[in-house]
């Protein structure tokens, strides 16, 4: 068996040790003489197992029992519209912060349901950037503020927590949820398709506190209202079981490591040895985002010229190093170095990137 370098940006790598339990777990789960796949949802088995998850994921959170942990489906991207759906009605306004695909893609969404108040960093169809705290200016009187607190796509990451006055505040955080502790006290609902840093694809995890579900609207359809899940647990219809198993297994995972410091420490230590690389080839690898807003999740670059790109993809590949090419938007390189990609993993990536320039620079 070989196991590649695994860069994708999502669905991506999962810890081994965690595919290696659902291995040893598949035939015969918990006893049942099932996998999990196929004993049913009501069964006080999978019922414990759906709880255990939610309570860890509050656990590394630091989240208490005011906060309400759902499991649905249709990806983030369905939370574009299911955010504005419960919370923007009846003459309503929302801040978005824009800064850059996603969080674009969530604005185009949200003004279906009310007037929004944007702040956007994009400058001619591209974002490098994040704003500062003296640059939002936002409507206390809003239902919410949004925003995306890394940038999958453009290799960006919001690296303070900002003050955003009074409204409650909304993250985004697919991309680098559980990479590094953060304020949860600070918000009032966050939400990650859990394809990135949590597990599998096919469930999207919305964390979300009492006293904003309180002022979700109430006549919606059942399947969109956040009420249905969260007033039956996320068992109201049959959920993704599957990937709820392995999000359990990913979040266990996270907790043996150590949790979130722990994360944030390797994280930390990752994107140095990446970015040093970068700084260190005398510009024959150049990063395009400003310095002090680089992702520690998504590290994107450019080299001079796509057809030297399109080799070093190529070649990155017979090197077991995969899912390297940028999204088809912007081009250029990407490695997406979430939780499950190890120091170990960096360190020969940057010694590929070393070998690559000295034989075609
Ligand atoms: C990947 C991603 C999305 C889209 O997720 P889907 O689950 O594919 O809908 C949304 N937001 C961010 C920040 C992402 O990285």
């Amino acid at each position: 068996m070989k196991r590649v370098i695994n860069f994708n940006a999502g669905p991506a790598a999962i810890p081994l040790p965690v595919l290696e339990k659902a291995q040893a777990e598949m035939l015969d789960w918990k006893g049942t003489g099932m996998s999990v796949m196929e004993v049913s949802h009501r069964s006080k088995e999978y019922e414990e197992m759906h709880n255990h998850a939610q309570a860890l994921f509050r656990e590394i959170a630091g989240m208490g029992p005011e906060w309400k942990i759902l499991f649905l489906t249709g990806g983030a991207s369905t939370q574009f519209f299911q955010l504005p759906m419960n919370m923007l009605y009846d003459g309503k306004t929302a801040d978005y912060i824009v800064t850059g695909h996603w969080g674009k893609a969530a604005l185009k969404e949200a003004k279906r349901y009310g007037q929004i108040n944007v702040t956007s960093t994009e400058k001619d169809g591209v974002f490098r950037s994040i704003p500062k705290q003296n640059e939002l200016k936002l409507d206390p009187k809003a239902a919410y503020v949004h925003y995306t607190s890394n940038n999958t796509i453009f290799g960006s990451q919001w690296h303070y927590w900002p003050k955003l006055g009074s409204a409650p505040v909304v993250c985004d955080m697919s991309s680098d949820i559980f990479s590094r502790p953060f304020p949860a006290g600070e918000f009032s609902m966050i939400y990650a398709g859990a394809q990135k840093n949590l597990g599998p694809s096919g469930v999207t995890l919305v964390a979300i506190k009492e006293d904003f579900l309180a002022k979700a609207k109430e006549d919606l359809p059942t399947m969109l209202a956040y009420k249905t899940f969260a007033d039956n647990n996320s068992l109201y219809n049959t959920p993704p079981c599957f990937s709820i198993y392995i999000l359990d297994l990913t979040l266990g995972w996270v907790k043996d490591q150590g949790g979130l410091v722990a994360m944030e420490k390797t994280n930390q230590e990752k994107g140095r040895i990446l970015y040093g690389a970068i700084d260190a080839s005398g510009g024959y690898y150049a990063c395009p985002v400003e310095k002090e807003s680089r992702s520690l999740m998504n590290v994107v670059f450019r080299l001079k010229g796509e057809e030297l790109e399109e080799k070093f993809v190529k070649e990155a590949k017979a090197a077991g190093i995969i899912g390297v090419k940028g999204h088809r938007s912007t081009g250029g390189i990407r490695f997406s170095t979430y939780n499950a990609s190890s120091v170990q993993n960096i360190k020969d990536a940057a010694a590929f990137m070393q070998d690559f320039q000295k034989k075609n620079g």
